[in-house]
């Protein structure tokens, strides 16, 4: 018996394991102070109205013979796909159901997807950006190249046409840097995808923070992108379902490798290992979807964006460099005086008991950078300032 051969090669996930350790060990020296905790990428605001309403009725439905449901349809019960559908006419995009996988997220698709490439690929993945891409890559015995995100490109790396890959992660907006590519941008890619026959993996978890009409809300905004791309999207972020656990895909019809249909072999993996998202789940997804339902989750982006506008004005005002915040619920902070990554989580932590990320557990580029996270409850951003503003 031999166990997998990425547990010899995958690092521990020293980030997030560091952040929690260095903090209990902070809680049980000073039991009396209040740490802010400005780290986490978890929603804090609770469910809209309309979602509750919608959970509370599928459960009594469930309850009765004449309403009750089984095993959901394996993609995704229509309802739900109906009103994706129309959430991508709304942006002049034709979806059809069968292009529409409902699953429990983005992480999860995110790494499922690749059981259907041969880990003979070579992945391409911006270096800093959300974990999982890289250590699901390793899990699958993919071949890796990263995509330096620099100050020096504004955190947006662009396609070496000189160069070959085959599967092409880009997450926009991004986790951790807060830049977002432009539709023109985008373009590029999509030309450099469409020319070598790579397929790109479109995270766009956090879109519904997008602003601005010049940039993507969905890869498939730009026509071309049909045929060499696949879409993420989470009801994590834009409805905080971060609990309750709902995302889909796109995987277009034209999208063919080596003459086969990709969207077949993904209708055929989530068949396989998958056995559908909850009815009470999809209702409550459906519901966010609701013009009322939409309404009510604006509200909470807005307010996550009023968190971001804070942070931002008191940056600005202690003169430290940041990017992001305006088209994403995170700040990513160029770390004052000199301090690498980890040395500024300890002044922060030591010095004004606030909690954020270190930059450089997102990859070697984050280093001497720190991730400021606009979820946290107004209260809390506001006394983050305040300690902030005090002390450099
Ligand atoms: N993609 C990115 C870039 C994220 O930052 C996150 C969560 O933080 C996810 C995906 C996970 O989304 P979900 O909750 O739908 O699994």
């Amino acid at each position: 018996m031999k166990i997998a051969n990425w547990s010899k090669t995958l690092k521990n996930n020293f980030l997030f394991q560091a952040v929690s350790d260095k903090l209990e060990e902070f809680k049980e020296k000073n039991p009396e102070k209040e740490v802010i905790n400005m780290g986490i990428g978890d929603v804090s605001l609770p469910l809209a109205s309309e979602v509750i309403r919608a959970c509370i009725s599928a459960t009594n439905e469930m309850g009765k013979s004449s309403s009750f449901r089984g095993y959901s349809p394996n993609g995704g019960y229509d309802f739900l796909k109906l009103k994706i559908k129309d959430e991508y006419k709304n942006l002049g995009i034709l979806v059809n159901t069968d292009e529409i996988f409902i699953s429990d997220g983005a992480k999860s698709d995110m790494s499922n997807i690749l059981d259907i490439f041969s880990s003979d690929n070579t992945c391409l993945i911006p270096d800093p950006v959300y974990p999982v891409y890289l250590d699901t890559s390793i899990m699958n015995g993919m071949k890796i190249e990263f995509a330096n995100a620099v100050e020096q490109n504004n955190f947006l790396p662009e396609p070496d046409f000189n160069k070959k890959v085959d599967i092409i992660y880009i997450c926009s907006p991004n986790n951790p840097t807060g830049a977002a590519y432009t539709k023109i941008q985008m373009k590029r890619w999509i030309d450099y995808a469409n020319s070598c026959g790579a397929v790109i993996l479109y995270d766009a978890a956090y879109e519904s923070f997008i602003e601005d009409d010049n940039f993507c809300r969905s890869i498939f905004e730009i026509p071309e992108s049909k045929t060499c791309a696949i879409e993420f999207k989470s009801f994590s972020k834009s409805a905080g379902f971060t609990g309750m656990r709902c995302g889909y895909s796109i995987v277009p019809k034209e999208l063919k490798r080596e003459n086969v249909s990709l969207n077949y072999l993904w209708t055929r993996r989530h068949s396989t290992k998958f056995n559908g998202v909850p009815y009470i789940i999809q209702r409550a997804a459906e519901a966010s979807l609701s013009e009322a339902g939409k309404k009510e989750c604006q509200k909470s982006i807005k307010y996550y964006k009023e968190n971001a506008q804070i942070l931002a004005k008191t940056f600005n005002q202690l003169s430290i460099k940041f990017f992001g915040g305006l088209n994403s619920p995170y700040l990513w902070i160029k770390c004052p005086n000199n301090m690498n990554s980890w040395e500024f989580f300890d002044y922060l932590l030591q010095n004004l008991n606030i909690i954020g990320t270190p930059g450089s557990g997102f990859g070697k580029n984050g280093e001497n950078y720190f991730r400021f996270s606009c979820f946290a409850s107004r209260e809390d951003v506001q006394k983050a300032c305040s300690k902030l503003t005090g002390s450099f």
